[in-house]
């Protein structure tokens, strides 16, 4: 029943005005007559929530138990989209600043959730910087738009689902202990991610190295302040079984990092170096490959123009998260069938997730057939 008023809704969105002089079924004119006025506008609304991480999260410049996240939701003709910002402070937005942007948000004046590009240039311009926050605006609306049309988008943007990859899953930084009880909690996981740029690099390597040889990917969160000394650690790295290095030097020494990345055995990810499009552009030549991420990205349909960029350029693409729920991780999976590597573990990291979407399944990325962003 519920299935045949979406139908129907959809049906009178594609044909607008001339619904009536069409000579349609009629019953499906009688119902027309049911649909409240006030349903027929987006209606967007937010709340703030907070993470809870399973362990304490330590990267190359600081530790901490929490990020902040603000959940949001566009409700148009009965049908509801469900989007998210992550905010994890070291990248500047949090729930004070989250708020005072979404506060602005009026998808009223937009009659269809279907002009996603006019929308969300809307978003773009209601200020500068935000990314996650306007993420989590283009996140809801893609939910609702792929609910809609009753596809999720894998499907909508014609990817294989099959064809993901598995993810890697982040060891933070620890005592070697630590480290070695980690390594044994992540054994579904079929490549282990850990940070460096920081003293202890070959002694973490090492001590994965102890207890299993999967593959490595390594994120140096530009840790690496001297190419020579840089490209002597990829080669001890390549020695490892290291996939790729996620950012090994800060993003300001460009030249230096084309010539790493010319001397490097393993490919180089330019990941902070790399937020949105202009800087897929700036980045090739000098990284093999971009880290894309929703939440620096400003959401779905940025990031899908990113991928494509990329592999114009002959570039390699990861997906990457922050520690997110299943409501973000599921929508940037949706782009996971056409990347090579990707880093989704950000719902798995949290205790208090309060989605189902995408899940992992034996350290693979597995996409649901459910509509829009595929949660349940
Ligand atoms: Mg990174």
């Amino acid at each position: 029943m519920k299935l045949d008023r979406r139908k129907f809704l959809f049906a009178s969105t594609i044909l607008g005005g001339s619904f009536f002089a069409g000579g349609l079924n009629p019953g499906y004119a009688a119902k027309k007559i049911f649909i409240n006025k006030e349903n027929t506008k987006m209606k967007f609304t937010f709340k703030p929530y907070t993470l809870e991480l399973k362990h304490v999260f330590t990267l190359a410049t600081s530790s901490r138990t929490t990020t902040p996240v603000v959940l949001t939701q566009i409700e148009y003709e009965g049908i509801t989209g469900y989007g998210e910002a992550s905010m994890p402070p070291y990248l500047g937005e949090s729930h004070e600043t989250a708020t005072k942007f979404l506060s602005k948000v009026n998808l009223e004046q937009f009659n269809d959730p279907f002009e996603m590009e006019s929308i969300l240039e809307y978003i773009d311009g209601i200020d500068k910087l935000n990314p996650a926050a306007k993420a989590a605006v283009d996140i809801a609306l893609h939910d609702l738009v792929g609910k809609l049309l009753g596809k999720p988008w894998y499907r909508i943007w014609g990817f294989d689902k099959n064809k993901t990859p598995h993810t890697s899953f982040t060891i933070g930084i620890d005592k070697p202990e630590v480290v070695r009880q980690k390594v044994k909690e992540a054994e579904e996981y079929k490549i282990l991610k850990v940070k460096l740029g920081r003293e202890t690099d070959k002694e973490m390597i090492e001590t994965i190295r102890e207890v299993t040889d999967k593959p490595i990917t390594v994120d140096v969160n530009q840790g690496w302040k001297d190419k020579f000394f840089a490209l002597d650690m990829i080669n001890w790295l390549n020695t490892k079984n290291v996939k790729y290095v996620e950012q090994p030097m800060p993003k300001e020494m460009i030249d230096e990092m084309a010539w790493l990345t010319e001397k490097s055995p393993l490919p180089t990810i330019g990941d902070e170096s790399v937020q949105r499009i202009p800087d897929v552009v700036k980045a090739h030549g000098v990284y093999s490959g971009i880290n894309i991420k929703l939440m620096k990205c400003t959401g779905m349909r940025e990031a899908y123009k990113m991928l494509n960029l990329a592999k114009s350029l002959g570039m390699k693409v990861m997906l990457g998260c922050m520690t997110e729920t299943s409501c973000a991780i599921s929508a940037a999976s949706q782009l996971a069938p056409e990347v090579q590597w990707a880093d989704l573990d950000g719902n798995l990291l949290i205790s208090n997730d309060i989605y189902t979407g995408t899940k992992v399944v034996d350290g693979k990325i597995t996409l649901t057939d459910k509509p829009g962003i595929g949660l349940s």
